[in-house]
């Protein structure tokens, strides 16, 4: 299959829906964007199926392990040491601890741990620690993810020795808006960084955040860079910012919710073979708006009641938002 043109949201005879591209323009992505909202859906939902079952849904659960302290700028994270959240510095989890947590979040449902570290980027010696909590986890028979900055090629092939399945960096939001953010490392820093996971071959998980006062066009500059990747991340985090009192995007003004399925709807159709996960900020939304952006190709979402420091939506409301939509957690 080749991919849609966006002209009248219907597909040409010579573009096909669902193409895996790498040479996404802006202006096809701006064009995605632009598209009526039943015609943007109607392809995301094309897309979506052609590679995936529509009523499935990946469940991750994600654990701090190192919370808070950290010495960079990110404008939306309460862990930056830089912004007073009330967030506490802590040290690195015991092993036995995060074992506990896996082994809950595996009864609980979870096919991947995800476990994020507030560094800039690892020490060796603390990613020895890293390596043993990996090979815990993937012991248990889950997917393991982690998240701990920037990482050198020698560090990658570590994790991925220790049989890392995922590498969480986000390249957070388009490379004209990522200096009004974070000043403290550049686009081409994380740009680096995806590439030593992936040389390693470690599954890459590369999304962004909207709602951080950025324009339309960074929404489209964001989803063209992930979608003109070597490769596509295989999975794609869409976050919603979530409001933190203390740092310097609290009272940002709000985006039209509506703006954010968009998002969703135009990363499933660029890259329609990876996972998108609906991200932070669900505890935000309602049934329905979730529902829009499981139709919008949404097929991933974090479970349990915190994401790192901030509020998840409790396992419960999950199970019940599964059950009223007629959709169940991917094997
Ligand atoms: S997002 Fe990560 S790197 Fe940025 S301040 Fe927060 S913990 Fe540190």
């Amino acid at each position: 299959m080749t991919a849609g043109t966006a002209e009248n949201g219907r597909f040409t005879s010579t573009k096909l829906a669902g193409a895996v591209r790498h040479d996404w323009t802006r202006d096809e992505v701006a064009a995605l964007f632009a598209l009526p909202f039943p015609d943007l859906i109607y392809q995301a939902q094309t897309v979506h199926r052609a590679y995936f079952d529509a009523t499935q849904v990946q469940v991750s659960t994600l654990l701090s392990i190192k919370t808070g302290g950290c010495p960079e700028d990110c404008a939306y994270c309460p862990q930056s040491a830089k912004y007073d959240t009330g967030v506490k510095a802590e040290k690195l989890m015991a092993l036995d601890v995060v074992l506990k947590e896996a082994k809950a979040a595996k009864d609980a449902g979870a096919s991947r741990f995800c476990m994020g570290a507030a560094w800039r980027n690892p020490k060796d010696r603390d990613l020895d620690k890293v390596c043993a909590m990996v090979e815990g986890v993937r012991a248990m028979g889950l997917e393991t993810c982690v998240t701990l900055g920037m990482l050198t090629k020698p560090q990658a092939e570590r994790l991925k020795d220790s049989g890392l399945d995922y590498y969480n960096h986000n390249l957070d939001t388009s490379p004209e808006f990522y200096g009004d953010i974070i000043t403290t490392r550049t686009y081409q820093d994380r740009l680096d960084t995806l590439s030593h996971v992936r040389d390693a071959g470690i599954n890459v998980c590369c999304g962004g955040i909207v709602g951080m006062g950025e324009s339309a066009d960074d929404r489209v500059g964001m989803i063209a860079t992930l979608a003109s990747l070597p490769a596509h991340p295989e999975s794609v985090p869409i976050n919603m910012l979530v409001q933190v009192e203390g740092t310097p995007l609290m009272g940002e003004s709000k985006l039209d919710p509506l703006d954010f399925v968009r998002t969703i709807a135009a990363a499933r159709i660029t890259m329609p073979r990876s996972m998108v996960r609906l991200s932070a900020g669900r505890e935000d939304m309602n049934d329905e708006m979730q529902a829009l952006c499981f139709l919008a190709g949404a097929n991933s979402i974090f479970y349990g009641p915190k994401l790192l420091t901030t509020p998840n939506p409790a396992a419960d409301r999950d199970r019940v938002l599964m059950n009223r939509l007629g959709m169940r957690a991917m094997d």
